[in-house]
């Protein structure tokens, strides 16, 4: 069975490396080159920490974050926010939160079973730990982690400088550059690069198929899957070291040291061009409360985040649709490739997760 996927971010390389292991033959198209999209991102491995979007606690967190400085409007997305605001408060199916925790389960084994392979991605699981600013965020963050319905393990810890934090045993992290080299070993005779523009469910470029997947991100919204894109930025840099990565809760900013460098991710910004100043600022606003010495590179990169937060896969005008990920591409992507092996063969229903994905008449990137 021939299949082409489209769009070589985190989600479309696992599918293509995970179809391949399974025996089918695979070919990815992706515009720029492999794991791209993905690239600028923190590499924490954190499913259980899933944000359900339309909440009234995570609009005030977007709030929070704007009144502190990591978040910006640079697009307000009209269309998004209303189809937010249209499900405020609205709950899935019980049965997507038992979902949701095996997706999780199964991408930590997998990132775990790959490092036993051969960990040349600097993979840990010493777990990560989400730190606290505030006083008051600190206490409201240790209720809200007893409602949390994926109900991971927690420790609440002190740390010497912020108010304390909780960190997250069973949680992983890996170097997203080192990893997206791992797995283009094994994936490069797959690769094809290209920016796709039109193509059928059986053809792209006069090359038949069996079946085409679209894992093009943030771009699917032109294909009428509603997602939006909330940006940021991946800045390898010198500084401190840490023992596990943590995140500043009150910012969103995760930081994570490997042996040579040391990764920090900042922005949760509605809109999906690049800003230089932004970029600029977040780095400052991270720097109060971090050790940083020099900065190596930065990247910007977009999650692509559905009204509810939860992810889309689905069949769609003959495509397998695979997207919607949010703030959590690398935690769930080893799980969505499973479900494209299971899609290859022969699943059509795909419950929940398929809310987004009537016809739409017509189809081109
Ligand atoms: C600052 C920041 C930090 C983050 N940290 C983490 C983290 O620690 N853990 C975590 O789980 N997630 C993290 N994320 C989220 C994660 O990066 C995203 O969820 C993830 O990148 C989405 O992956 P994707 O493959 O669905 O889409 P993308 O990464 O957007 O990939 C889509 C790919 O499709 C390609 N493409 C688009 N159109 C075409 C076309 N027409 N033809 C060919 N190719 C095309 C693009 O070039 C791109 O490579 C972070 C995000 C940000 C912004």
């Amino acid at each position: 069975m021939k299949i082409a996927v489209i769009g070589g971010g985190i989600v479309g390389t696992l599918a293509a490396f995970l179809l391949k292991r399974n025996g089918f033959d695979v070919k990815v198209f992706e515009r720029k080159e492999l794991g791209y999209g993905s690239i600028h991102a923190a590499g924490l491995i954190e499913p259980y920490r899933f944000d359900k979007i339309n909440s009234t606690s995570m609009v005030i967190r977007m709030a929070s974050y704007m009144i502190r400085g990591s978040t910006a409007i640079s697009k307000f997305d009209n269309e998004w926010v209303l189809s937010l605001m249209k499900i405020i408060n609205e709950n899935p199916p019980a049965y997507v939160w038992d979902e949701l925790k095996e997706m999780g389960r199964y991408s930590l084994n997998f990132y775990r079973e790959l490092a036993q392979e051969k960990n040349d991605f600097s993979f840990s699981d010493k777990g990560v730990a989400e730190v606290y600013i505030s006083e008051e965020s600190f206490e409201n963050a240790i209720e809200e982690e007893k409602l949390n319905p994926l109900n991971p393990k927690y420790e609440v810890i002190d740390h010497y400088r912020f108010s304390g934090g909780i960190l997250y045993p069973e949680l992983e992290s890996l170097s997203t550059e080192k990893f997206i080299e791992h797995i283009g070993q094994e994936l490069n005779q797959n690769l094809v690069i290209r920016d796709v523009h039109s193509f059928s469910p059986t053809e792209i470029d006069n090359e038949k198929f069996d079946m085409v997947i679209i894992s093009t991100g943030f771009e699917t919204r032109k294909l009428g899957i509603p997602v939006t894109g909330f940006s940021g930025y991946g800045f390898l840099v010198k500084g401190e070291k840490v023992n596990c990565p943590i995140v500043i809760a009150d910012l969103g900013v995760a930081y994570n040291s490997y042996e040579e460098v040391s990764k920090l991710t900042a922005g949760f910004d509605m809109g999906w061009q690049i800003n230089e100043k932004r970029r600029e600022r977040l780095l400052v606003l991270a720097g109060k409360y971090l050790d940083i010495k020099d900065t190596i590179s930065s990247k910007f990169g977009i999650r692509p985040c559905t009204p509810d937060g939860f992810p889309v896969v689905c069949w769609k005008d003959g495509y397998l649709f695979l997207t919607g990920n949010c703030r959590l591409g690398w935690s769930y992507a080893p799980a969505m490739a499973k479900l494209a092996i299971e899609a290859a063969k022969g699943r059509k229903d795909f419950g929940f997760f398929s809310r987004f994905c009537s016809h739409s008449g017509g189809i081109s990137l």
